[in-house]
């Protein structure tokens, strides 16, 4: 297929990303990778320069939004052989990354940064069209104490580091910070339960941030770093992980509400090798379910990070099939939640994350419903078009 400037897709079934029911028989115009208009076919004038594509029978529904990626580069089931392998190689293989995702209907990802910043370079090579891949929002450098996971690059100790750190990243023109409040497990000194900043150290990461405008994104694994970071209020709570017994309560999810913080529950990471679980604990899952029902909003965010244990692509769509099977989410939910949530998490709501009029057509065209079933968009050939921006970027129909 080739799309001319202006086009209508014509008799799909429209899956909008708000939630709402499915309608039948829609027309979408986009213009110049615009929405310029949906609704009923009927209701649709078009003109005739329009070009007009039939999509009877197929589901319109928005481009996926993984909202906790990272760009790896790795080969191999050792997450710190990032300290061993040339820069170069590992820079290459995450050109590659960004395509598995894409090829699962991934049209916009945010990153969760790491101890080389692949993701500032990779989007420049999305946005000038040197690769295909998908909108991505980079964070650079992830910010960590010393004898964290990232030591020695990356690290920052008390509040002059941390001033100085968020300032060169915003000189690199990074769209969020990200933080590490807790340990993340690389090593036995790394401990899931220890807090790593000290509320001085996390308060300047709020202060220097908002003072531009930067969102943040807080890796949390203990209930003492969540409530650090909903008091500070942070913008999104990554794996939002506790110890049974301490409870995310009624009263701390209400406090998310009001301040508008996402909990990102990462749940495929929990079935990673080398020591997958068999099930996710119920005290977390409960406390999870807790949060959506006091209106916490969830995101999809599947926490890829090498090829070799988190696959890219099977695992960014795995996640999606979790939010429904672990978080009892309908299909809508899911949908929702990788879509719309998504975009405002990331900031970016009035461009993306639902089909309406003024957005850009981030599209994906898939052969059965997946608004009945999540289990549609596992396997990528049910996605037949993607587009990004109105542009194709995956074609899948005559093959
Ligand atoms: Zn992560």
């Amino acid at each position: 297929m080739k799309l001319e400037k202006e086009y209508a897709l014509v008799g799909a079934t429209l899956i909008d990303g708000n939630g709402d029911t499915p309608v039948k028989d829609t027309t979408v115009v986009v213009k110049n990778g615009v929405i310029q208009e949906t609704g009923d076919r009927k209701s649709v004038r078009l003109e005739d320069r329009t070009q007009t594509i039939d999509m009877s029978g197929f589901y319109l529904m928005p481009g996926l939004i993984d909202s906790h990626v990272h760009f790896g580069g790795l080969k191999s089931d050792n997450p710190s052989s990032w300290a061993t392998e040339s820069e170069y190689l590992q820079a290459i293989r995450t050109v590659a990354e960004a395509r598995k995702m894409m090829d699962y209907g991934f049209t916009t990802v945010r990153s969760g940064g790491g101890a080389l910043r692949f993701d500032i370079y990779l989007k420049k090579a999305v946005e000038e069209g040197t690769i295909i891949g998908p909108r991505i929002l980079a964070c650079g450098l992830r910010l960590c104490r010393s004898g964290a996971s990232e030591d020695p690059v990356g690290t920052v100790d008390g509040v002059e580091e941390i001033r100085k750190a968020i300032r060169k990243l915003m000189g690199q023109n990074v769209d969020h910070i990200k933080f590490v409040a807790t340990g993340a497990g690389m090593s036995e000194t790394d401990r899931l339960e220890d807090v790593h900043f000290s509320m001085e150290e996390m308060r300047m990461i709020m202060d220097e941030s908002n003072m531009v405008g930067l969102k943040v994104m807080c890796h949390a694994t203990n209930m003492r770093a969540i409530r650090a970071a909903v008091e500070l209020g942070v913008n999104t709570i990554e794996h939002c992980q506790y110890t049974e017994g301490d409870d995310l309560d009624e009263e701390l999810c209400k406090k998310m509400v009001e301040k508008n913080i996402f909990i990102t529950p990462t749940l495929a990471d929990h079935f990673n090798e080398p020591e997958p679980e068999k099930e996710i604990a119920k005290f977390l899952v409960n406390g999870w379910k807790r949060a959506m029902k006091n209106g916490v909003k969830i995101l999809l965010g599947s926490d890829v990070w090498g090829d070799d244990i988190t696959p890219y692509g099977k695992q960014n769509i795995a996640e999606i099939k979790l939010l429904v099977d672990i978080l009892d989410m309908t299909p809508l939910q899911a949908i929702t939640s990788a879509t719309k949530f998504g975009a405002e998490a990331c900031g970016i709501s009035e461009k993306v994350g639902t089909i309406e009029k003024g957005k850009l057509a981030d599209l994906l065209v898939v052969s059965e419903d997946p608004s009945s079933n999540i289990d549609i968009l596992l396997n990528r050939e049910n996605v037949k078009y993607i587009i990004k921006q109105g542009n194709l970027v995956v074609d899948r129909m005559n093959s």
